[in-house]
């Protein structure tokens, strides 16, 4: 990584004596998404004009509803532990937005709610890996799951896709990666960093293929389910043949605009939620109980209050493309969902700008943030190093100010 992002809490870590330290810590990297935002924040702390395009989050407000619904469960003292696994009626709340919205059949009990989606996935994660268990996570990948999956001591294996099919893992590819010791598949639908959308067919024939091995599971990530430019949104689970393999991970953190309210849940098998539920009650109970009811409140109103946000996504789509077509070498992706463009800036590899080379991806992230002044993200961090991130969860007129910079930056480059 660039000696910039030299500040991250793993050199910062380094300096501490070796034997201090986990085996587990040291074989885990900073998250380069939160590294690069704690980056851009400091160099803004420092007067510095930077725009940062590098976090996947909505720059909404949660909707009012939501916040009252909490405030409510203050005041009607919702202040107590909680049952470990969520509140019974948030648990049925959710099983019922599966019905709804998904025509999916899960009871409350196969329902577990943990602080965030990046906790669920990390409940699933030591809940049932082993060290020498691979999982497949076609890349690009959501940047945590490489992560989350060591701490298991297991192996991420990634599947490398490319722009020219639309960073979608092949069947063929699948059956190619799985060994004896293959577990798991981890992917995200919508996807993060490419907005790939997979279709009813397309998840079909990989459920058929993992039909064919009982004991892989598939943890399909749906977490951008609402911000998706496609119609209806498909699930994984609703094949039969396949359900009783399914862990379906969501969470409220994108599609309603919540992400500091920290709640990610999952359906899956009984047997796989009640080993989340153990871990979870030895690690953090029942995640936080006003949060709790503010995502009731989310998950029961009618999922058309996610739709003014999706518009607004689905527009800033339109207008980072336009801009972004405009910058020659550039090669564009058209995301489907999620609000990220996954451009691949291959083309501007060993070119020069005075002192500065451009090797590689994070080369020209770095170079982006300190001469255009706006942070993107490198693909290396998602298992793609030909590929740069940037989140267009901004206003129109500060993605308009962010791409007049990229292009002016990256037309100083020989
Ligand atoms: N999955 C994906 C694909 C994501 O982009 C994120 C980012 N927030 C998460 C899971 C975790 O979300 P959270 O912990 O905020 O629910
Ligand atoms: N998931 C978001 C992202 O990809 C939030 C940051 C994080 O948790 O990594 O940027």
């Amino acid at each position: 990584m660039n000696n910039q992002l030299s500040n991250t809490l793993d050199n910062q870590l380094s300096n501490t004596l070796n034997n201090q330290l986990s085996n587990t810590l040291n074989n885990l990297s900073e998250s380069q998404t939160l590294a690069m935002t704690r980056l851009s924040r400091e160099l803004k702390a420092e007067g510095k004009d930077i725009i940062s395009l590098s976090i996947g989050e909505p720059d909404f407000d949660t909707p009012q509803f939501i916040k009252d619904a909490a405030k409510k469960a203050i005041d009607e003292n919702y202040t107590h532990y909680t049952p470990v696994p969520g509140y019974p009626e948030l648990r049925e709340a959710i099983s019922q937005k599966f019905k709804r919205d998904n025509d999916l059949d899960y009871t409350p009990e196969q329902i577990v709610v943990s602080t965030g989606a990046k906790h669920t996935l990390a409940n699933i994660s030591i809940s049932l890996l082993n060290p020498g268990d691979q999982v497949i996570i076609p890349a690009p990948y959501w940047v945590s799951y490489h992560e989350i999956i060591k701490i298991a001591g297991a192996t991420p294996v990634g599947l490398p896709t490319t722009i020219d099919q639309d960073f979608k893992v092949s069947v063929a590819q699948i059956k190619a990666a799985i060994t004896d010791k293959t577990r798991m598949i981890w992917f995200s639908t919508p996807c993060n960093p490419s907005g790939s959308v997979y279709s009813k067919d397309e998840l079909h024939d990989i459920a058929q293929l993992i039909a064919e091995y009982p004991n892989i599971l598939i943890v399909s990530d749906e977490i951008y389910e609402h911000i998706s430019f496609t119609g209806k949104h498909e699930s994984i689970a609703q094949f039969d043949f396949i359900k009783d393999q399914v862990i379906t991970v969501n969470g409220v953190s994108k599609g309603f605009a919540m992400t500091g309210w920290r709640i990610g849940y999952l359906a899956a098998p009984k047997w796989i939620a009640d080993a989340c539920i153990k871990m979870q009650g030895q690690f953090t109970s029942g995640t936080c109980s006003i949060a709790q009811k503010a995502a009731q409140a989310a998950l029961e109103a009618d999922p058309s209050c996610t739709s003014e946000m999706r518009k607004s996504f689905e527009k800033r789509r339109e207008l980072v493309l336009s801009l972004m077509n405009d910058i020659p070498g550039l090669k564009l992706n058209n995301p489907k969902g999620a609000f990220y463009v996954f451009p691949d800036v291959t083309s501007y590899f060993g070119k020069t700008d005075g002192e500065t080379t451009i090797n590689n991806a994070t080369d020209l992230t770095m170079y982006l943030l300190n001469k255009g002044l706006v942070a993107l993200v490198t693909g290396e961090a998602f298992g793609d190093p030909n590929c740069i991130r940037l989140s267009y969860a901004a206003s129109e007129e500060v993605l308009t100010e962010a791409i007049k910079r990229i292009k002016e930056t990256l037309a100083l480059l020989h």
